[in-house]
């Protein structure tokens, strides 16, 4: 087996440069096959004349003439002349490879590599193929290598690896599915990776092991949403029939066309046999919270308890007001379980939980210790699901018996990282906003117009409103003189808007000064909030009316939507102002993308292709896959058929079963045992 041969039994590869490759994290035949370009040079032959200087070409040339060799010390300087393309006399330039004047004799065709420099007529070379016949890979790999190690000997070693073992190398695709979508043998395309000879050998090489790997994802992701369904999961419950004309008939307002349809999906979820595990997007004020209040009193009425979890108690109280307001009518019993409340005040939810008469619990964290136990525990809901980890979500179901789950989101994520990322979850989208909103407008002003922006902000101020100041730092920092910084902010600010409340909110602070601060601000008593990308997602602050964001260059347009999401949530119109310091077009064009569409999906498809999937996802989901071939920015056509055919194969264990998919199978639990440890 490959990944137990040590490398030193490539012919080569001895013990020195076994030990660089250690480094590298390369120890196994199979990791060196394995361990993929960085990038690919075009090196088929050119002619001369048309680079720029600074990028090297591949030539053809004929030594003419006499080799002369100039030392200094220890280095060595051959100076050859030569002629390229028939017409082009050129001086060639080898640094420190003395032992090559006898091969570089008067006459002899060769292949060089190097720059050209046009205005001395020299060619430095670096690379020299004197075999000219063979030089027919057009694409040369270029590795990520270490000292001492250069990526042309990488490159022979891995040649040198595939001529011995290549033929080792396994292959877990049956054939029936290289036939269905044309992809090569796993074989054909690692060398290829390593020797394309063309583009499109690269690409049919990318194409089939992004594929493999996404495959062998979705086998996993989907093998568990299987076992939902197989194992009798769900508590098929009986919502009353009147259930949802009494919820619909408490609301303040209708409910937009999305909000019932997926109060619907939802309902169906409850009822079915499997248990529920869906997640539910919607742009920030899209109304979640009203959906999953639904969730909550279907639940509750078919005679089991929920839990709605929140990341922080703001957003907990927020949802105990707004749940008690709706539910409570209803007959429902809702408490809340936060981590500062007093012991006896806790006791008592405690009590009220584990015998039943609480039916339904809005918390934060404080839920997850052993000592919540719950009569009747029908269903969990997590807002702002990303804030919690797998493992939360899972201790949480566990409190009750075939426990449904609903996540929610305000993070619009693309399609293409949603099959990635949740391809086991059943999805539902909020995308319609509820009317009788003025909405909200988004300007862009160059840092310099700031005063304009102050008086805008003014402005709103005067009118009774509130506003939210976002600056980029925490404090003044001398790698980024020129970047403004909460706290400085909010000490120049505070002249700027005298006579009015303000405080600065930023990460650095406890989180019980970070809760004051946000407190006040929320109940009125403070109208400026100065502050970091702390300020709580979900928080509705129905006065603040104005955001003003400085050095929005400097933040993801996923950040920036999120942001601006905060103003323009009461009746009147929102404005969300832009400072920017960016310089180029590029920059501008950017920002303008926010000034132009309010559609949160837009944005984040905008924003994954700028900034690739792992700044795009920030640290906040640390779920996401390493992938090693496969992009999801450019490969989400494979992870839909991957997605696809992965269901098939699952839902049809005739197939799943055969012997042909035995290697597969077994490559999807050693893949499980590495990716989801517990
Ligand atoms: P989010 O999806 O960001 O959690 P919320 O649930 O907080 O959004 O809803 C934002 C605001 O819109 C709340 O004040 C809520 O009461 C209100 N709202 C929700 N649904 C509707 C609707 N169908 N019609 C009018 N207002 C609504
Ligand atoms: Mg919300």
């Amino acid at each position: 087996m490959l990944d137990a041969l040590p490398v030193t039994h490539v012919t080569g590869i001895g013990q020195s440069k076994a030990k660089i490759l250690q480094y590298l994290g390369i120890f196994t035949v199979d990791q060196l096959l394995h361990d993929w370009p960085v990038r690919y040079e075009d090196w088929s032959v050119q002619p001369l004349g048309a680079q720029e200087y600074s990028s090297p070409i591949t030539v053809k040339a004929v030594v003419e003439g006499q080799v002369a060799v100039h030392w200094q010390g220890q280095k060595s300087q051959l100076r050859v002349p030569l002629r390229v393309d028939q017409r082009h006399l050129v001086t060639g330039i080898w640094f420190n490879q003395p032992y090559l004047k006898s091969k570089l004799t008067d006459g002899r065709v060769v292949v060089l590599h190097g720059r050209y420099d046009p205005k001395f007529h020299t060619l430095t070379v670096g690379h020299t193929e004197f075999s000219v016949g063979k030089h027919d890979n057009e694409w040369v790999a270029v590795y990520h290598v270490a000292e001492g190690l250069t990526s042309l000997q990488l490159s022979k070693f891995i040649a040198a690896a595939l001529q011995q073992f290549g033929d080792q190398l396994p292959e877990r695709l049956p054939r029936s599915l290289m036939e269905k979508y044309r992809l090569v043998s796993h074989r054909q395309a690692v060398i290829w990776m390593h020797q394309p000879d063309h583009a499109v050998a690269l690409h049919q090489a990318h194409r089939r092991l992004a594929f493999e790997e996404f495959l062998l994802f979705q086998l996993q992701l989907q093998g568990y949403r299987l076992e939902r369904r197989r194992v009798p999961t769900g508590l098929s419950r009986n919502i009353p029939p009147q259930a949802w004309s009494r919820f619909v008939a408490g609301l303040p307002a209708p409910l937009t066309g999305a909000q019932v349809k997926v109060c619907n999906d939802i309902a169906k979820d409850l009822e079915r046999s499997e248990a529920m595990y869906r997640l539910l997007q919607g742009d920030v004020g899209s109304g979640k919270t009203w959906v999953a209040l639904w969730a909550c009193y279907a639940s509750v009425a078919a005679g089991y308890q929920t839990v709605l979890m929140a990341p922080t108690e703001i957003l907990a109280d927020q949802h105990l007001r707004e749940a008690r307001q709706l539910l409570c009518p209803l007959g429902v019993e809702v408490a809340e379980l936060v981590g500062g409340m007093g012991g006896r005040q806790r006791r008592q939810v405690l009590e009220g939980l584990a015998n039943g008469q609480i039916h339904m619990l809005v918390a934060t964290h404080a839920v997850l210790t052993e000592d919540v136990t719950f009569s009747r525990l029908g269903l969990v809901i997590a807002d702002e699901q990303h804030r919690f980890g797998v493992l939360q979500r899972s201790v949480l179901r566990n409190k009750g018996d075939r426990t449904d789950v609903l996540l929610m989101s305000a993070t619009p994520i693309p399609r293409s990282l949603s099959l990635a990322i949740y391809g086991d979850m059943d999805m539902s989208i909020l995308d319609e906003m509820p009317p009788g909103r003025l909405g909200m407008r988004t300007v862009q002003l160059p840092l310099r117009e700031e005063e304009k922006a102050i008086r805008a902000v003014r402005r709103e101020l005067s009118r009774g409103h509130q506003a939210y100041v976002v600056a980029p730092l925490v404090e003044d920092s001398e790698t980024f003189p020129d970047v403004n910084s909460a706290i400085q902010l909010g000490e120049r600010l505070t002249q700027e808007f005298a006579g009015y409340q303000l405080e600065v909110l930023h990460g650095r602070m406890s989180s019980k000064s970070k809760e004051g601060v946000m407190r006040r601000f929320v109940s009125g008593q403070t109208q400026v909030l100065v502050s970091t990308t702390v300020i709580e997602v979900g928080i509705h602050v129905p006065d603040a009316t104005v955001m003003l964001i400085y050095h929005a260059e400097r933040f993801g347009l996923a950040q920036l939507h999120q942001l601006r999401g905060r103003v323009g949530r009461g009746m009147a119109a929102g404005l969300c102002i832009l400072l920017s310091a960016a310089k180029g077009e590029m920059a501008r064009a950017r920002l303008r993308t926010m000034v132009d569409t309010q559609d949160g999906f837009v944005i984040a498809e905008r924003d994954l292709s700028l900034r690739g999937p792992g700044e795009f996802l920030g640290i906040r989901q640390s779920g996401l896959p390493e992938f090693t071939v496969g992009d999801l920015t450019k490969d989400l056509r494979v992870m839909e058929v991957a997605r696809q055919e992965a269901w098939q194969l699952l839902m049809n264990a005739e197939f799943w079963l055969m012997p042909e998919y035995q290697s597969l199978r077994e490559a999807v639990l050693v893949g499980e045992k590495r990716q989801w440890p517990n």
